[in-house]
């Protein structure tokens, strides 16, 4: 399994879906950049989340507010005073570590909510172990808040201050009342949003698991309080079978439902979306039932009222929020670490193939003339696809060998124009998964390939 991840990264960094950041000054750690398939893969990976989760619900609008915000917005999140690691440090090898990782790596307890002393004594009661060394023998726990700082300005003084958010979801929460005016919607209705979000983190690694610039893809669903449970349960499900639909194993899958002593005091329910990476279970997606919580706190801070008036009850209360929160390079590896595939043809051969839902594949299909005196025709069909959906091009090397390339790609179909395509207009459209193959006119491919990469 460690080798599947290996073979994964290997395969993002020589087919240009994922590079080191900053290679040629010998890195930034933990940085990557998306290369040419990357950034297609990825925008179709956001591209999927934005279609369920605004273009196709009833209920949701979309925004892309600033990653900087009034400093005041991280006091009422609770990030200024709360937001900070467990951190430890091995006495022995002085390697530091995440308290709470090393609980739930070597007890698959979750200790979600716990004070420090609760954990502490936790570790040295089951005699948790250093992963580096083995020593039982740690510092106590430290508070190091995850939030890069900046400034604005042209002081750098503390009233210059800044944080790079470090999650999408109050930049929601302070346009509650602008949405909610402007597009006069009732509850319930939610807002989703797309961003990057920063967190110093203590232990980043397995490739873009865990990294200090991310993208986040993140709904507030705001209801009337005493129906949150069931909105919990409609998104919690509705969040499964995205994951589902878009070719995730549900044997992959784990929904961890939080204990009550797990749960965060303004939280009603929370469950966890876990995917089965090659290095073990990891959080794909937080599901929450935030109450009231978000929007009480920034009425507080603010002294602005964030009250909805329901018009059927004559009513004014705050509205609860259910918070399904999605980090999009971290579901990005889940999706391609599910997708890799070895697979043995013939005696002696086997073909890596990227088994990627075609709507998420970086290129949908590619253009392959036999000869390259066919390369006038098969460009103008090259052309003419292109003005529908990303396609390759290649007229390098044996069939055989082109086909094998698009299959690591993940590219759905190859498409060959022959000799015999000049007379009839057909072309040979092979599928990278049954390797079958279909005569079929070019004047159908854009409709076979549109219903091949819905979604
Ligand atoms: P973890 O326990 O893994 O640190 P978290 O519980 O702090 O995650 P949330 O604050 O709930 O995570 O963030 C919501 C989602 O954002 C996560 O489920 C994850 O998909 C994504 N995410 C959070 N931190 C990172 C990161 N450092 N790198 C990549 N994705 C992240």
């Amino acid at each position: 399994t460690e080798k599947t991840m290996d073979k994964v990264v290997s395969l993002c960094k020589n087919r240009g879906f994922v590079y080191a950041g900053s290679e040629i000054y010998g890195g930034l750690s933990n940085s990557w950049d998306y290369g040419p398939l990357g950034v297609e893969f990825k925008n179709n990976v956001k591209r999927a989340w934005w279609k369920k989760f605004v273009q196709e619900s009833p209920y949701n609008v979309g925004l892309d507010s600033a990653i900087l915000m009034n400093p005041q917005v991280w006091v009422a999140s609770g990030h200024v005073g709360g937001f900070s690691d467990p951190l430890m440090d091995c006495k022995d090898c002085k390697t530091r570590h995440r308290a709470d990782k090393l609980i739930e790596e070597q007890t698959d307890v979750a200790p979600n909510g716990w004070s420090d002393q609760q954990m502490m004594d936790f570790i040295k009661e089951k005699g948790i172990k250093c992963p580096d060394c083995g020593s039982t023998n740690f510092t106590d726990i430290r508070k190091f808040n995850l939030m890069f700082k900046t400034f604005q300005g042209v002081t750098e003084d503390a009233k210059s201050e800044l944080y790079l958010r470090p999650e999408t979801a109050q930049g929601i929460f302070v346009n509650f009342a602008n949405i909610q005016r402007t597009t006069r919607r009732k509850l319930p209705f939610g807002v989703s949003q797309i961003g990057k979000s920063f967190r110093n983190e203590i232990t980043p690694g397995n490739f873009i698991f865990r990294i200090r610039e991310f993208e986040q893809m993140e709904l507030e669903f705001f209801c009337k309080p005493g129906t949150d449970l069931e909105w919990f349960t409609y998104w919690k499900d509705y969040c499964h079978k995205f994951l589902l639909d878009l070719g995730i194993k549900d044997e992959n899958l784990r929904l961890r439902d939080h204990e009550q002593e797990e749960l965060s005091h303004y939280s009603n329910a929370t469950t966890d979306i876990e995917f089965m990476f090659p290095f073990g279970w990891g959080e794909l997606w937080g599901v929450a039932d935030r109450t009231d919580f978000d929007l009480g706190q920034h009425m507080k801070h603010s002294g602005k009222s964030l009250e909805y008036f329901d018009p059927e009850t004559n009513e004014r209360y705050i509205p609860y929020v259910i918070e399904p929160s999605l980090g999009a390079d971290r579901v990005a590896l889940a999706f391609l670490c599910e997708a890799y595939d070895e697979e043995q043809v013939g005696e002696k051969d086997t073909r890596v193939v990227m088994r990627l839902h075609p709507a998420l594949a970086p290129y949908k299909a590619c253009v392959l003339p036999l000869s390259k005196k066919l390369s006038e025709q098969a460009t103008a069909v090259f052309s003419d696809l292109a003005g529908h959906f990303m396609v390759d091009y290649d007229d390098a090397g044996s069939i055989g060998k082109r086909y094998r390339r698009q299959d690591e790609i993940g590219t759905p179909l190859c498409i060959t124009y022959d000799f015999d395509s000049v007379e009839d207009g057909c072309v040979t459209v092979r599928d990278r998964d049954t390797m079958e193959q279909t005569r079929m006119p070019i004047a159908n491919l854009v409709s076979y390939i549109e219903e091949k990469i819905a979604f």
